[in-house]
């Protein structure tokens, strides 16, 4: 055991020394610490930093939340669609549904909602348990500009988990989109959308073009007159990590310097050396050519 542990420790010893000697990258930048968030005990649960938009209790934070029924800790749609009264930009956005457990309808008929981001984009909400429909309006769609990477629709009633990055379009002074809107999602831990590049406002009649707006918008969700239950809506607002540039990048410390072979690795390759060049000779090229030597040298 001790003389195991002494290998360990000089292995590390190698491994810190040769660290020490290579050159180390430094990126020029000098970073701001990152924020400290405590997450919730499962991922599931709402980070320190979240804004809670719906703990199972009521829709005071969405306009048209009284509307809705609120039954068992869950929300489901009735009387219009809902929007929440603050408006955000870029987020991490976390939703939990359920498609109706009385399955009703069939195509975009059954278990419909949706999650509009900013009001405008329509992250799809469907029963897509063995229900056909056009693939960019199942669930996890980005409703008809991109069908999902998959489908894992969870049985009806049972809860599904939505986790939405999305990046806000950002628009030059002129109406012109400076960088478009991107969307990623995770539903039930699989990922359906992989940054996927909004092309404008989702709708039904019309082809997808961005209208310029505000940098801010509120999130939506439909009434399409189907009771989908939603529960544990957060989110949290994205904001870039904080820097700035003190210099180029650039190295540290010494460079690396080849080290020189052992004798007996100098020894080990002139051997090999040796023996490839027997192998060479040896082949039957090698021998053709002896022998086209031998005649010539004797007709000659
Ligand atoms: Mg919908």
């Amino acid at each position: 055991m001790a003389y195991r542990s002494l290998v360990v420790i000089l292995a590390i010893v190698f491994n810190v020394c040769s660290f020490a000697e290579a050159q180390e990258w430094k990126s020029g930048v000098d970073w701001q610490e990152p924020p400290l968030v405590s997450p919730g005990t499962t991922n599931d649960q709402a980070p320190s930093d979240a804004i809670v938009l719906f703990n199972g209790t009521d829709l005071s934070a969405f306009e048209n939340g009284d509307k809705w029924l609120v039954e068992d800790g869950a929300a489901i749609p009735k009387g219009g669609e809902i929007r929440t009264k603050q408006h955000f930009g870029s987020m991490q956005l976390h939703v939990e549904w359920s498609a109706p457990t009385e399955v009703k309808g069939s195509g975009q008929g059954r278990g419909n909602s949706g999650i509009f981001l900013m009001g405008l984009y329509e992250v799809q909400v469907l029963d897509s348990f063995e229900n056909e429909t056009y693939f960019d309006g199942q669930a996890g769609s980005i409703y008809k500009q991109t069908a999902p990477l998959a489908n894992a629709m969870r049985k009806p009633g049972e809860w599904n988990t939505y986790d939405i990055v999305f990046n806000a379009p950002v628009f030059k002074v002129n109406g012109d989109v400076e960088t478009p809107g991107y969307v990623t999602l995770i539903h039930n831990g699989v990922l359906l959308l992989n940054h996927f590049e909004l092309l404008g406002p989702t709708s039904y009649v019309d082809a997808p073009h961005y209208v310029p707006h505000a940098e801010t918008g509120p999130i939506a969700l439909q009434f399409h007159g189907d009771p989908v239950k939603f529960r544990n809506i957060w989110l949290r607002e994205l904001k870039p990590a904080v820097g700035h540039r003190t210099s180029a990048g650039f190295h540290i410390g010494k460079k690396a310097e080849p080290k020189p072979k052992a004798d007996k690795q100098v020894k080990q390759d002139a051997e090999k050396a040796k023996e490839k060049a027997k192998a060479d000779e040896d082949s039957p090229k090698v021998e053709a050519e002896k022998k086209k030597a031998d005649v010539k040298a004797v007709g000659e």
